[in-house]
């Protein structure tokens, strides 16, 4: 008789499997219900995908700049077909390894579709006929999220495209005009004007990523510009029309109609929480906008059953739906924890990167905080002079009332994984002292951390400071 408590795990994305894998750990019997491939969007059609892309990307442009970087490198091309050959090859031995973890911690893998009979039962529709029931104490809904389509005429048209499509297409597109200055819209555009396409990107909002730093995506759009990507801000698109064998994208911009032609439109307007077909109704599990209504220890409303990553329409982001995965595996196994927003990284892969953790000025002044700011711009980085790579910054947010530091923002290279050190600062509630007398390694671009919070008291070393 196996009196392990029993948890069932609906969706095997990095919500999923890494709650699955955390309860497997702490003692429990874990059946995992997955109806497509392990590793959910982000493995297959999201995170890394994009990576993989982004990063021929960006040796590509090293290999524009070569002659300034001292090689002579003459005939580089595209290969688009060896390139969507690496990227088949990277995902599916990640998904491989995921496979090999569920064995390595003795979880019940079931191919197939689940939806809720009962609070305490999931019907599994098996891929070739038939069901399975599965009857468990626990259940964590890891079902992701879907593409938002906006209710804009001319979506369904041929070569109208979102981004799981945008990651496979035969060829590098002549042209793309992409609706949405998002995450999505700006590492895509990264990617592919990279690559030769004439880009352009339609952002309602006055900027792109409106929750980053304000001052750094002026700086990231005007890099894209230079990259030749055409960025309009405050652009309302009202219609999309075929035009031979292309598109043609209306849209208003400063109360004038203007139009923009395109081979490819792809369309990258945010993502909504996915619960279709799962029959929460039978399980009395509410929704709040369309998202599975959690409280931080990851509960839904129905004792048993939790949820966790993009459905419940949290940041929606897979180090966050993985940290929601331990949180809930952890609450289910007779922990008690809870999660802490106020320390996640977010971070646009772009070039260079973009990475902020915490509050930013505006959202700092906003909140009432009596604000000082440091910044340190990595021209006066002997790294990034090293990296060809000078166009970005440091800022530092913190509290003059008790010298804490309330967001860490860095553009430029490997911004991405700097970040984690300003996410470590503010988990600790640093000061930033702390962060100015931490000895950093020379010479790397995470001197320019220390020196943005020298820069906060005027006591940067490597620029002049403001006088008095
Ligand atoms: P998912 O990864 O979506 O997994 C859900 C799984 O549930 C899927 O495999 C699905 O098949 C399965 N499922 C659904 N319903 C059922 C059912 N009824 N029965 C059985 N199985 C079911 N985030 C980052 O942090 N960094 C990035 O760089 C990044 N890049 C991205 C790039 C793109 C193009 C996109 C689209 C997203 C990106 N994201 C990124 C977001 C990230 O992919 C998601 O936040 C993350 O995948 C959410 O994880 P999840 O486990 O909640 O859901
Ligand atoms: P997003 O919310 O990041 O951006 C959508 C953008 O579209 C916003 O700037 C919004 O103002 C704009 N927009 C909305 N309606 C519009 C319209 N009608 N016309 C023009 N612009 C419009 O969403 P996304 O870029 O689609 O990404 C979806 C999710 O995937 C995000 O939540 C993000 O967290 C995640 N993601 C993360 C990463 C990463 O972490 N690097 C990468 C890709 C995606």
């Amino acid at each position: 008789m196996d009196n392990r408590r029993s948890v069932a795990v609906i969706g095997g994305g990095p919500g999923g499997y890494v709650a699955a894998i955390k309860a497997a750990q702490l003692g429990a019997r874990v059946t995992l219900v997955e109806k497509g491939r392990l590793g959910g969007t982000c493995l297959n059609a999201g995170c890394i995908p994009t990576k993989i892309l982004l990063h021929t990307a960006e040796l590509y442009n090293q290999l524009r700049a070569s002659k300034s970087l001292g090689l002579k490198v003459d005939n580089f091309e595209v290969d688009w077909k060896g390139l969507m050959e690496r990227k088949e090859e990277v995902v599916n031995g990640l998904v491989k390894g995921v496979t090999g973890l569920m064995k390595a911690n003795g979880i019940d893998v079931v191919e197939g579709t689940a939806s809720f009979k009962s609070p305490g039962e999931i019907m599994v529709e098996l891929p070739g006929g038939g069901n399975r029931s599965i009857e468990t104490d626990a259940f964590i809904i890891a079902t992701g999220s879907a593409p938002f389509i906006p209710p804009i005429e001319g979506t369904e048209l041929e070569g109208v495209i979102g981004s799981t499509r945008a990651l496979s297409l035969d060829q590098v597109p002549e042209s793309m005009v992409i609706i949405g200055g998002g995450v999505i819209g700006v590492e895509f555009a990264t990617i592919y004007s990279s690559l030769g396409c004439d880009v352009t990107v339609l952002e309602m909002m006055p900027r792109i990523l409106p929750n980053m730093e304000e001052e750094m995506t002026e700086i990231l759009k005007n890099s894209l510009a230079m990259r030749g990507v055409k960025v309009f801000n405050g652009a309302r698109v009202t219609s999309i029309d075929g035009k031979g064998r292309g598109l043609m994208v209306h849209f208003e911009l400063d109360g004038k109609n203007r139009t923009a032609d395109a081979e490819k439109v792809l369309v990258a307007v945010g993502r909504k929480p996915f619960t279709e077909g799962l029959n929460l109704e039978a399980a009395g599990v509410k929704l709040v906008k369309g998202c599975v209504n959690v409280n931080d220890r990851m509960e839904t409303n129905v004792g048993n059953i939790f949820a966790i990553g993009d459905c419940t329409g949290k940041n929606m982001l897979a180090h966050v739906a993985s940290a929601q995965g331990e949180v809930a595996a952890r609450n289910i196994m007779g922990q008690n924890t809870g999660m802490d927003y106020r320390t996640v990284p977010a971070c646009v892969y772009t070039q260079p990167e973009m990475a902020g953790v915490g509050l930013t000025e505006r959202q700092a002044r906003e909140k009432g905080y009596d604000v000082k700011v440091g910044k340190f711009p990595l021209a006066a980085s002997g790294k990034a002079l090293i990296m060809n790579d000078t166009g970005g910054m440091v800022k530092i947010v913190a509290d003059r009332r008790y010298d804490e530091v309330l967001g860490v923002h860095i553009l430029g290279p490997r911004a991405t994984d700097l970040i984690a050190e300003g996410a470590l600062a503010l988990r600790l509630e640093a000061t930033l002292e702390e962060i100015a007398t931490t000895i950093h390694a020379h010479p790397t671009v995470g001197e320019a951390v220390m020196e943005a919070a020298l820069a906060a008291d005027n006591a940067a070393v490597h620029i002049p400071n403001k006088k008095g």
